[in-house]
């Protein structure tokens, strides 16, 4: 790797002046490559592992007893859990609960809602991540309801951002419209949408408000409860750094509590009369409530130990670091990248943009490959963008001047000609 035209000192500058910095040696960071891909998985820490390494011999010792005896015991670890996430979310403990997918979730929270609503049409943007299209158009299905009829879809203008002035006007051109549902973050472009504002139109409106957040917990600070957000779920294995597929999170305000959730299952009924084992579901008075089946402890043990580093840390000094690497790439790929074919498709106001930068070429694709390779982990997003991710707990300025420099020299070289359109060296 050559270095870029700007002074490399500047960048270790910023790093010796980083209070975050010391937080990267709690993490294993694969063959100590350059690891851009947080937003997709983050990496383990040791905090995970200890405490994953801990319920395993609570099984391996207790058994059954792990219910009761574990310490914390495994019976209620989904509402301790909630109550360790609720200060990332701007919620109340007994608002938050680990449970589920992703998916699942946003099956069972836009089911229940949609139940709740007035009106039977769900507004969604078109630039949303695919799962949360296919879950919402099966519940419509599920309610006897056409989701090409009932999917209210807000088109981009640019193809990579929403206008808040259009989510707005699509809850206004249809009055069968009964939830909003959005992403915080959007997965590709990195633009961070206006959750305030978009909750407060749907409210003026008499609809319902929920988002999926899987591109902002853990690296953008939440205020759902003074937002009066109606519900919410996220992924842990992004920023949250849980593992691959660990349990999912979700948020339903409090003012909806005692709601039977359209997905019922034993695990979300009333704690204190589980095993009483009615036939009959009484709701948890809590977001736990959308919990379904058994807690998997496996998949949520990591996510407690993850959780200590990030509350460690502080989300605040997460995002300000954040916003401070964001800021410095796309102000490398402006200065240095641009030449080389590269522009950024992420919104430049910092209070618009997430954890990441879409860094958009033709040739995004064979990039993406030959940056792998050299040990640079990105994500190629069709049609054309390197998905760039520098999470601050782990990255530091000088692995985004590194970076830069890599993407300048896979095309410089040439090197990127050498891989065919699937990124295999042809
Ligand atoms: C990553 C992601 C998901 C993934 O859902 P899973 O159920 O965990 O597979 C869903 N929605 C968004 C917006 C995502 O970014």
């Amino acid at each position: 790797m050559d270095e870029l035209d700007a002074d490399a000192a500047v960048a270790e500058r910023r790093d010796e002046a980083d209070p975050l910095a010391e937080f990267a040696d709690r993490f294993h960071v694969p063959d100590d490559g350059l690891y851009m891909d947080g937003n997709s998985l983050g990496p383990l820490s040791t905090d995970a592992e200890r405490t994953l390494d801990r319920v395993v011999e609570e099984w391996r010792e207790m058994g059954i007893e792990g219910w009761t005896e574990g310490e914390p015991p495994w019976f209620r670890y989904a509402e301790r859990l909630g109550d360790r996430l609720a200060p990332l979310l701007g919620a109340d403990g007994d608002e938050v609960v680990i449970a589920n997918s992703t998916t699942v979730n946003v099956h069972n929270l836009v089911g229940t809602f949609l139940d709740r609503a007035d009106g039977d049409a769900v507004v969604v943007d078109e630039l949303d991540f695919p799962t949360d299209h296919y879950a919402v158009r099966a519940q419509l299905r599920q309610r006897g309801l056409d989701p090409e009829e009932k999917l209210v879809v807000v088109e981009s203008r640019d193809g990579r951002t929403i206008a808040a002035e259009d989510v707005v006007a699509a809850m206004d051109e249809r009055d069968d419209a009964g939830v909003v549902f959005l992403p915080s973050v959007l997965y590709r472009s990195g633009q961070l949408l206006d959750v305030e504002r978009i909750t407060a139109a749907a409210h003026e409106r008499g609809l319902l408000a929920g988002f999926d957040l899987a591109h902002s917990v853990g690296v953008v600070p939440h205020d759902l409860s003074a937002h009066g957000v109606d519900f919410a779920t996220w992924c842990s294995y992004k920023y949250l750094n849980a593992g691959p597929g660990a349990i999912a999170g979700l948020y339903v305000n409090e003012r909806h509590f005692g709601e039977t959730p359209a997905l019922a299952g034993w695990w979300g009924h009333e704690k204190e009369t589980q095993f009483e084992m009615n036939m009959t579901y009484t709701p948890a008075d809590s977001a736990g409530a959308w919990q379904t089946g058994t807690v998997p402890m496996l998949s949520a043990a990591p996510l407690e130990g993850s959780l200590e580093v990030l509350h460690d840390a502080g989300i605040d000094a997460v995002r300000e670091k954040s916003v401070e690497l964001t800021e410095y790439l796309i102000e490398l790929v402006d200065d240095e990248l641009a030449d080389y074919g590269y522009a950024v498709g992420t919104p430049r106001d910092p209070d618009r943009r997430g954890g990441h930068v879409a860094l958009e070429h033709d040739e995004a694709e064979r990039i993406s490959a030959a940056l792998r390779d050299r040990g640079v982990v990105v994500d190629y997003r069709p049609p054309n963008v390197v998905r760039t991710c520098p999470s601050p707990l782990y990255t530091s300025f000088r692995d985004v001047y590194d970076a830069a420099a890599h993407c300048r020299d896979v095309v410089a070289s040439g090197e990127y000609e050498t891989y065919d359109a699937e990124g295999e060296v042809s």
